[in-house]
């Protein structure tokens, strides 16, 4: 929970805990749901636009507390139509969401930490390090900060955690932001419609998997090998995939529930045909489903991606073994906001906000 002059910041507070303060306050429970319809439903930011609470209940928020609000400081489109939002944090820090058009859905795939500390060899976020976890607060405001740039006919229906960070490196505040997102009180997003990919952090990932039609899992797994997975995703050491594995093995999925495998595929690294048959046999017996990516290249990446006719290759064997593969078409790279490219220009311009607050008398 975060406190500014003392008030608290009511997204960064539980539906519990929010209805828990609304009673501290002297008013009755259901308070709380008018509440939460303004902050989540409306997205409004100020207590005055709370129209249908006294103005003494409103005098008494005010007072006691305070609504976060987060507005893009820049927004790039890509030829493609995909969106990359930039917001600068309360502390001067930068995070990037991106808005992807489907042909029958929009998402917003959301960060969840400030950098990232894992380091993944192919992912500009990984190579700036770790800053700082988000707060719930922060998750959630960046759908309510895009939510209200979309026109008339645009409305939001998927969220992905697959930006900046990972989710279940920051997991009670990820928890918390995923109550609200999911709530009828809160964003109102379905379980079905939202996807946490991590990179493997094996005791979140049991937790959140023992959540019964919670959300869908991605696991970022990019290789079939220890030694190319830990080259490629130095948490692999931790933990490596025979235990990452056997975890997915081992919970029990809904009936008709698949874990999905995220493998970004890069040229003469974990492209080969005998790459994709070890996959399949590292896969076997797991409800899996695979989404291939081919590398988005960036400046400041050795890696290239693989020619078109070793993807089609890679994706025929995995079929050919009974597995759903999909080729996830890449958006967004010419404004670097394709998957494995966000924080370049967010960090640099947080740094130098950063150092600017240094310089300041
Ligand atoms: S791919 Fe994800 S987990 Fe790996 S460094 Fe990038 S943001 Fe972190």
């Amino acid at each position: 929970m975060s406190a500014r002059d003392g008030r608290i910041a009511l997204k960064d507070l539980s539906l519990q805990d929010l209805e828990a303060f609304i009673v501290s306050l002297g008013e009755k429970p259901f308070r709380a749901i008018q509440v939460a319809r303004w902050l989540y439903g409306k997205g409004v930011r100020g207590f005055e636009e709370m129209s249908n609470l006294s103005r003494s209940f409103r005098q008494k928020l005010e007072e006691a507390a305070w609504i976060s609000v987060l507005e893009p400081a820049e927004v790039q489109s890509s030829r493609d139509g995909t969106r990359k939002f930039r917001f600068i944090l309360a502390d001067g820090e930068a995070i990037e969401s991106v808005l992807l058009p489907e042909k029958d859905h929009l998402t917003l795939c959301l960060s969840s930490q400030g950098g990232c500390a894992l380091g993944c060899r192919f992912c500009l976020t990984g190579k700036r390090g770790w800053v700082r976890n988000l707060k719930a607060s922060e998750i959630i405001d960046q759908v309510i900060g895009v939510r209200s740039t979309l026109s008339p006919g645009e409305k939001l229906t998927n969220l992905v955690l697959m930006g900046m960070g990972e989710p279940l490196l920051n997991y009670p505040n990820v928890l918390q932001a995923l109550e609200v997102l999911r709530s009828p009180l809160g964003l109102q997003f379905s379980n079905r419609r939202i996807t946490l990919s991590t990179a493997g952090i094996i005791p979140e990932m049991v937790e959140l998997l023992s959540r019964r039609n919670f959300v869908k899992l991605a696991i970022s797994l990019n290789a079939a090998t220890d030694e190319q997975r830990t080259e490629l995703m130095p948490i692999n050491r931790k933990y490596p995939l025979k235990d990452l594995l056997s975890a997915c093995r081992k919970v029990p999925l809904p009936n008709r529930e698949r874990i999905t495998f995220e493998y970004v595929l890069i040229r003469g690294v974990n492209d080969s045909p005998e790459d994709a048959r070890r996959l399949a046999r590292l896969l076997k017996g797991i409800k899996a489903k695979v989404n291939l990516i081919a590398f988005n290249e960036h400046p400041e990446s050795p890696f290239r991606r693989p020619p078109d006719e070793a993807i089609r290759n890679f994706r025929e064997i995995l079929m050919a073994k009974g597995f759903t593969a999909m080729l996830r078409q890449s958006k967004g790279s010419d404004i670097l906001a394709a998957c494995g490219q966000l924080g370049g220009k967010a960090f640099e311009d947080s740094r130098t906000q950063k150092e600017k607050e240094i310089i300041k008398p």
